[in-house]
Parts: structure tokens; sequence; C-alpha cells
């Protein structure tokens, strides 16, 4: 995942309407009033809940796809195959209209890296490339360092960038349940440090990896790319190295070597994968559930995004076994190239745009296989009125699922690869996690599949087969802006 935010005002307002002894903040009383679900809905969550909770097939799905196929970068064969991996998968499910629909990606390739401190001793340091980065050239960079801690710092330090390798040593804050992880906050070095040092003439920039939590990981991730971003390296230091740098550049110079073979190779073909069971009273209307196939390359992509994968295809495995018949259709939508592009999301958002009007809600599993907590919804400025009503209606549904603990409707999350849908205003939603652990092995070589616990991966599948199936029978519909 790309996308995760701190706690945002609106959140802080729920928070103080709670306090103040009210459940529901001010817009939820204007809304309509609740319309009761179809008869017999309760029977059809209790068939949910038990067959997601006894079966062991998503935690075996999820196995195969990070043993067999491994980390899937876009433009990798791995990625290819795990495109076949999920068609075969959801036809042996006897799932119908499946297919994989093309989509051009940009193959970033890492290739050999390495970071070294040459003054005032010689040490290797942990360090990974950050997605869509240059290369140094053969020969490496060698150059002194500057260590800042925010844009202010560096603004105060400008005169002195050039020509320098310059470290963001920003701290993430660690997770925590009142106010949500630190990501959001501290990425934004790893995704624009690129841009901010380099328009002041530094030759490489190194991140402070993005976790609140590290044994000596790195953490890569997407850095931006483009015409106007200077083209120099990028890559990320474990979080202790990037103290100890600090520490030393705060006692004398210290000068490195850094040297990253990274670079684009020819674009190549992927694919998102669809599936679907189509309504029987309202086939046209349609609600989107899915993650993203590919993955960093490193570790295999488990909680990031594997089990996003998994847990869509397990709820609409689930839901079909159990001859269940959702008045709307309910299709799983697999985006390719989420972590360093997008171009999965772009390309399903132009090839239906024509359903879009009636496509209910969009959900996205990105936040890993961690225990549901509930549900983000996107909540804009310009936006807010009409969103607002979602999320009153959302607290509503996530009522009627009784599923324990699964309650939390947090405005101001939704996934990345749902994102171009919500531009032309379909509700986007995303299942949160419990978000304890995501960051110590997102976009790591740690994030593999003995990071997964089973029954919390079946809990995901039974949040979001519940949601899906729910929002596929309620007489009602989410409100669009
Ligand atoms: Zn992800």
């Amino acid at each position: 995942m790309t996308h995760r935010n701190g706690p945002n005002p609106l959140m802080i307002q729920l928070f103080c309407w709670c306090l103040l002894g009210l459940c529901l903040p001010p817009w939820a009383l204007a809304a309509p009033p609740a319309v009761a679900l179809p008869q017999g809905i309760d029977l059809d969550l209790q068939r949910i809940h038990t067959a997601a909770l006894q079966s062991p097939r998503g935690m075996a799905r999820l196995t195969e796809l990070c043993d067999t196929i491994g980390h899937r970068l876009a433009g990798s064969v791995a990625l290819e195959q795990a495109v076949l991996w999920a068609v075969a998968g959801l036809h042996a499910d006897g799932q119908t209209n499946v297919r994989a629909e093309p989509v051009q990606v940009r193959a970033w390739k890492r290739g050999n890296e390495s970071l070294q401190m040459l003054q005032p001793r010689s040490m290797p340091l942990t360090m990974i490339g950050l997605g869509n980065s240059s290369g140094t050239g053969p020969q490496g960079i060698t150059a002194q360092l500057l260590v800042v801690s925010d844009e202010a710092d560096l603004q105060a330090h400008a005169a002195e960038a050039k020509g320098k390798i310059v470290l963001f040593d920003n701290a993430m804050a660690p997770w925590s349940r009142e106010q949500g992880s630190g990501y959001g906050k501290a990425v934004r070095f790893r995704s624009g440090g690129r841009v901010l040092a380099g328009k002041l003439g530094a030759v490489a920039v190194l991140v402070r990896s993005v976790t609140a939590h590290s044994l000596n990981t790195p953490h890569t991730g997407a850095t931006q790319d483009g015409p106007e971003v200077p083209a120099i390296a990028a890559a990320a230091v474990t979080v202790e190295h990037a103290q100890m740098l600090h520490r030393l550049a705060a006692l004398g110079p210290v000068r490195l070597h850094l040297t990253m073979d990274a670079h684009f190779d020819a674009d190549r073909n992927s694919a998102n994968v669809l599936a679907e069971i189509q309504g029987y009273e309202h086939p046209e209307e349609i609600v989107v559930i899915g993650g993203h196939l590919d993955s960093w390359d490193v570790g295999q992509g488990a909680h990031d995004d594997g089990a996003g994968v998994v847990h869509a295809m397990e709820a609409l495995r689930i839901i079909r076994q159990l001859g269940l018949k959702p008045r709307r259709t309910i299709r799983v939508v697999l985006w390719t190239n989420e972590e360093n592009g997008l171009a999965g999301a772009r390309a399903y958002a132009l090839a239906h745009a024509h359903e879009l009007a009636n496509t209910v809600a969009a959900i996205e599993s990105d936040a890993g296989g961690f225990s549901p907590v509930g549900l983000g919804i996107e909540v804009t400025e310009t936006v807010r009125d009409g969103q607002g009503l979602a999320v009153a209606q959302l607290q509503r549904l996530l009522n009627l699922i009784a599923i324990p603990q699964f309650s939390e409707v947090n405005p101001g999350q939704a996934g990345a690869d749902t994102s171009p849908l919500l531009k032309t205003g379909v509700p986007g939603l995303e299942l949160l996690t419990d978000g304890a652990h995501y960051f110590d092995y997102h976009h790591t070589a740690a994030d593999t599949v003995d990071k997964v616990d089973p029954q919390q991966l079946q809990r995901g599948i039974d949040a979001l087969a519940s949601v899906a199936y729910v929002l596929a029978q309620w007489p009602g519909r989410l409100s669009r802006p």
C-alpha cells in the first residue's frame, strides 16, 4: 500500500461527539431512517461467519502465492505468473466472467546496490533502493553527508546541500489505537525527498526507513519520478543506521559511497484480474472488492498485499460455495502495479467508466492480514456533505454485521487502487486492520507468509465477505458525493 493517513479533523470530531455521549455525529441525525435489511440476512451472515472462520483455504492460498511465486514487482515474470495463478484459482472456484484485463506497466529494476561509509570509519550500511529511483552509474557516487530532520532543517542548511548526499532522518510515530500509524506523515520524505534535496543540488538522497520499529530492516517504497524530478539516486537506510549517521555527522565530516544499478527496462504487459457473482435482481449494480496482486521485489508481499488478494478471492468463493444469491453483482478486482505506478487502478477506472455510476462501493483490502477493525472511507473537503451521509450509513451497516471488534468507520482512509474511482463519485472504502505491526514488515524482506496469523486472515475474509454481501443485499445504496 502507498496510502495511509493518521487521524484527520473529522475523526477527531467523531471522537469528541462520542465523548459527549452522542453515538452518531450530527449529520447522521439528518440521514434518512434506517432501512430494514432483507429477511433472512442474519442467517446468511451467520453462515458466512462460520464458513470463513472454519476454512483453511485462505491460508493455503496465501502460502501457495508467497512460496511458489514469491514477490511480484510490476514488470517481473513473477507478477505474470501471479496473474495466471489468480485466473486459474478463480476459475477453479467456479466464478463467472473470470478475466485478465491487459494493463501496460513500467518495469523498474533494482539491480545491485550498496552503501559504504568511508569516513570517519569504514563500514557497510544496510540500505535498500527506493522504487523508481535513478541509478548512480557504475562508478557510484562518493560524497559528504548532510543530515536533516525535515523540510525546515533542509532550508536552514540549503547552502550546504550542493554536491552532498542528503539524509532525511525523520522518525515515524508508533501506531496507537487513538492516533493510527504515523506512516502518512513520515512517508513524505521517501516520496518527495528527491525533489526537495535534488533542487538544492544534492547528488543523492537517503531516507530513514518509514517504520516505527526496526531490527535493522531497510524498507523500500516508491519515490516520485517524472520529468520534473531530479534524476538522482534515492535509497532508504535502516532506523539504526540513520540515527548513527546523524550522531556521527554532528561530530565531524561523514563520507559515503553509494552504488545503485536502478533503471527502467522497456514497459511490460500486465493485467488486472476480475471475477464475479452476478446479481440476480440488479446485475448492473456492482460491489467491487479487491486487493493488489503486485508487491515490492523483496520478501513475499504476504501482508502487502497477498493478504488482500486472498481476502477478496476467498470472500467471493465462500459466498458462492454457500449458494447465496446476491441481489447486486459482487466483483473481485485484483489490481496490478499499485506499488510503483497505479497503472492497474487507472486502467480499471478507464475500462469500466460506463459502470462507475452503478458501482455501489469499491472496497480495497490493503492493510495486511491482521484482525479487521472496521472500514475506512475517504472524505475530502469538497465532498464531505455527501460522504458524511455515507459514513453514517456505513456505521449502521457495520452495526448490523455483528462481527466482534469490527465496528470503526474511519473517514480519511481508502485504498490507493480505489482512488481513481472515488474521483468519479464511487464510495471508496478500505478494510481497516489492527495496525500495531503492519509497518514493522511493510515493504521489507520480512513481509513473508509466516508473519500472517491464519485466524486473523480468516477474520479478514469474514469481514470482507460480510460487508460485500450486505452492500449487495441492502435495499438502499450509499450516498454519493
Ligand atoms: Zn499495498
